[in-house]
């Protein structure tokens, strides 16, 4: 089923993300943690992708045919293309469709300072073109990142709005943002990407944090700002690392719920592979979807 498809059903979608683990240990050591995270019934769980795109990896088709094919649960998964050619994405897609996936995620990636990127694909609009243009994909569902504080390389939020706005019109149906923890700038860019004619589903990418370092991470690689309330919280429970888990766990329901009454089209968990906190935050919040 098409993740586009589970939107304006009068409830909002709820989705999880995952990584596969790192090279060192197997792929089975995630499958304890899919099969918790299945238990909690999101309407889809997403599996990312390196942005070294190399294909002899197979770990993102492996882990999204067993949420799929295994699990009961419709998988995404992720596809960047700055590192690769347009040969080396059919061969991923093939293998997609070969192994039953019906959703993507197309994302350009991330420009590695110490590799040039490769020439095929200059944008994720120009992915999503091209998967559009090959008939054999016809049945895969698109999604498409956004950013509600703008992306990095973006001039400004505008330009980047307009940017979303061809890769919409490239085939995008359904939208899911980067991490952010201050609602207002989701509220603010919603209204602007309304205006500039973007109509698909928009999902909320949340994360609830769970440590100091954890959030250095985050904010260095996608810049979103640290609300004054939120840095409270993280300096108060810094030295207490359960009280911390405890308290990301609160802001981020504390967020959703804000987003909910709000009328969000779909809340996507950024769960770190963690089962425990997204029990405890699904927990809060699934009467209230
Ligand atoms: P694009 O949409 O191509 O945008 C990149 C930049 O180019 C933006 O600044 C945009 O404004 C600009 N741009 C776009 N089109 C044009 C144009 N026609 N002319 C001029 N400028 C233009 N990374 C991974 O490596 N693996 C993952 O699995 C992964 N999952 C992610 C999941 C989500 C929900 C999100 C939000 C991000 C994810 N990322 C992942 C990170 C993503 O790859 C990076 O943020 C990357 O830098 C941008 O990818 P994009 O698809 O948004 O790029």
């Amino acid at each position: 089923m098409k993740i586009s498809e589970f939107f304006g059903k009068g409830r909002a979608v709820m989705s999880f993300e995952i990584f596969p683990p790192k090279k060192t240990s197997g792929i089975e050591t995630v499958y304890s943690t899919i099969d918790e995270l299945a238990q909690l019934k999101p309407d889809y769980i997403s599996v990312t992708y390196g942005a070294g795109g190399n294909v002899a990896n197979t770990s993102t088709r492996d882990i999204a045919a067993h949420i799929k094919n295994d699990c009961g649960i419709e998988a995404m998964a992720h596809i960047t293309c700055v590192n690769n050619s347009k040969d080396e994405v059919v061969t991923v897609m093939d293998g997609f469709l070969d192994a039953g996936i019906e959703n993507i995620l197309a994302l350009r990636g991330d420009i590695s300072p110490d590799k040039p990127p490769r020439t095929d694909f200059k944008y994720a609009s120009e992915l999503i073109s091209f998967i559009r243009s090959q008939n054999k994909y016809s049945s895969i569902g698109i999604s498409g990142a956004c950013y509600p504080e703008g992306h990095t390389e973006a001039e400004s939020l505008t330009a980047d709005i307009l940017n979303l706005r061809r890769k919409v019109d490239a085939g995008a149906e359904e939208l899911i943002t980067q991490l952010f923890f201050d609602n207002q700038f989701f509220y603010d860019f919603r209204e602007k990407a309304k205006i500039a004619g973007i109509n698909v589903p928009i999902s909320a990418g949340i994360m609830p944090v769970t440590s100091k370092s954890q959030i250095e991470r985050m904010v260095t690689m996608c810049g979103a700002s640290l609300p004054q309330k939120f840095v409270r919280m993280i300096t108060k429970y810094e030295q207490k690392p359960e009280a911390l888990i405890d308290a990301g766990i609160a802001y981020a329901a504390d967020q959703i719920t804000d987003l909910l009454a709000n009328g969000v089209d779909g809340v996507h968990i950024y769960t770190m592979n963690n089962p425990y906190v997204a029990k405890k935050l699904v927990g809060i919040i699934e009467k209230l979807l």
